[in-house]
């Protein structure tokens, strides 16, 4: 078998920067590093050295460290090597790696992808690494960590050992149908087997969604007519001027979405155009989509102006939570609006009262995140396999329920466990591997 390509990539951030990282993988580590550096490494130590050119002249000072496989992240020798910062720095040093024949710049997600061949990770964990990278807030974090660390894939991992000891009973029972020492295998075991793990997969793809929420962002939107300070609301939380903000009625007329951090949760926030009767069809467009806006909404911040009454009678079709919000409370009309204990009375203008609608918020997420127990599903990958090993493990219990051949019945029990099997990385899965990595950065 021909050896494999030793990688190498900047596994740092943007340059220039302190300190750059630079990861080498693959057989010809070894020597590259006594090319490199002039020396023999102790694995696992870092070492000060000083790092040299193809030409023989010094490009910087570098702190090295050796991994030799298979204790390594990606299960085969690897060398990361610390350089300043300079742009110029990590490209004499990549230039240098890849005068050698054996090495080359390596693929996105290429190192986690080798880490995943070796058995370092399934793929469930490998998706976590690339979700733990880009986590920018609390909730996103803990989550992707806590599968990074196998919780999910546990789970997974167990569900797919049911199966195949029912797939076994199954085989036996077909093989030696009159043997004495065979396992004890009843119709009802296997029966009672199968419907726990049925009642298992529904209670995690009920789950509403939430793991897949809390990777991607709870969508909030911003609802109300026109002029009341929807507009302004959004620049003021997202703390800049991202939508249009003008006293002419209807002059959004398209969601905008802006990214939030509230209490440690990602929140995509929308403004939409203001609801009301227009002749306008771009107008007219705008209102149907804010009406769509707010139905899918997890949460809808129903925005009224304090300094005029509100016609409005939308918000009891809303699906999702709706927090009341009475806007230009610095105009101090009173007895114009009505305004219950729960309203948030607040001024985009002078900002008072802004941090009251960001506590709310937090509880609000708070509250649906910890409905569900920690989330299996974080993405639609997931969700996919899940409902296949769902749909196969109902075919099964529905055909020993009939009274089906135990051969029959075993194909949608091997179906199910092929689902569970592919979802961690197992077989079948070129094609969603190249998928997956190709998400990766450079380097991870
Ligand atoms: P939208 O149509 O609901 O998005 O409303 P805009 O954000 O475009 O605001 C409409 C008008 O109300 C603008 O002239 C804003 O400056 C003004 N406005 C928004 N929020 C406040 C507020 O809290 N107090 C006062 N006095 N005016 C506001």
């Amino acid at each position: 078998m021909a050896e494999r390509d030793t990688i190498c990539a900047l596994a740092s951030g943007n340059l220039p920067s302190a300190i750059a990282m630079i990861r080498v993988s693959g057989p010809a580590v070894s020597e590259l590093s006594y090319r490199l550096l002039g020396k023999h490494l102790v694995p696992r130590y870092a070492t000060l050295a000083p790092l040299y050119g193809t030409d023989k002249e010094q490009i910087d000072e570098a702190v090295v460290t050796l991994f030799r496989g298979p204790a390594s992240f990606t299960g085969e020798d690897v060398l990361e090597i610390s350089i300043h910062g300079g742009p110029s720095i990590v490209e004499a040093t990549l230039d240098t790696l890849c005068e050698h024949g054996r090495v080359r710049l390596a693929e996105p997600g290429e190192f986690t992808r080798r880490a995943v061949e070796a058995g370092k990770y399934d793929l469930v964990e490998a998706e976590a690494i690339a979700d733990l990278i880009e986590a920018s807030t609390e909730a996103q974090r803990r989550q992707a960590l806590q599968q990074l660390r196998g919780v999910t894939s546990s789970v997974l991992e167990g569900w797919r050992k049911d199966l195949l000891e029912s797939l076994a009973l199954l085989e036996v029972a077909v093989d030696f149908p009159d043997e004495e020492d065979a396992p004890d295998y009843t119709h009802e075991s296997i029966i009672e087997r199968l419907e726990k793990l049925a009642a298992s997969l529904s209670e995690v793809l009920s789950d509403t969604a939430i793991g897949e929420q809390v990777r991607d962002g709870f969508r909030v939107a911003l609802v109300g007519e026109p002029n009341v300070g929807k507009s302004s609301l959004l620049n003021c939380l997202a703390g800049r001027d991202a939508a249009i903000v003008t006293d002419v009625p209807g002059t959004t007329r398209d969601a905008i979405d802006v990214r939030l951090n509230v209490g440690g949760y990602l929140v995509i926030l929308t403004d939409t155009a203001g609801l009301r009767e227009t002749v306008d069809p771009v107008e007219e467009e705008g209102v149907r989509r804010a009406r769509r806006a707010a139905v899918d909404a997890d949460i809808v911040l129903h925005i009224r102006a304090a300094d005029r009454p509100s016609a409005f009678t939308d918000a009891a079709q809303w699906g999702g939570r709706t927090i009341d919000v009475l806007n230009k409370s610095d105009l101090g009309v009173d007895n114009v609006q009505s305004v219950s204990r729960e309203t948030v009375q607040l001024s985009a203008k002078t900002n008072e009262g802004v941090d009251l609608l960001m506590g709310r918020l937090s509880i609000e997420l708070a509250s649906l995140a910890s409905k569900a127990p920690p989330s299996v599903i974080t993405r639609k990958r997931h969700r996919r396999a899940l409902q296949s090993a769902q749909v196969s493990v109902n075919d099964a219990l529905q055909g020993l329920r009939a009274g089906l051949g135990g051969e029959l019945v075993s194909e949608d029990v091997r179906r199910a466990a092929q689902a569970l099997t592919g979802l961690l990385g197992g077989i079948g899965v070129e094609e969603v591997l190249g998928e997956i990595f190709s998400s990766f950065c450079i380097g991870k």
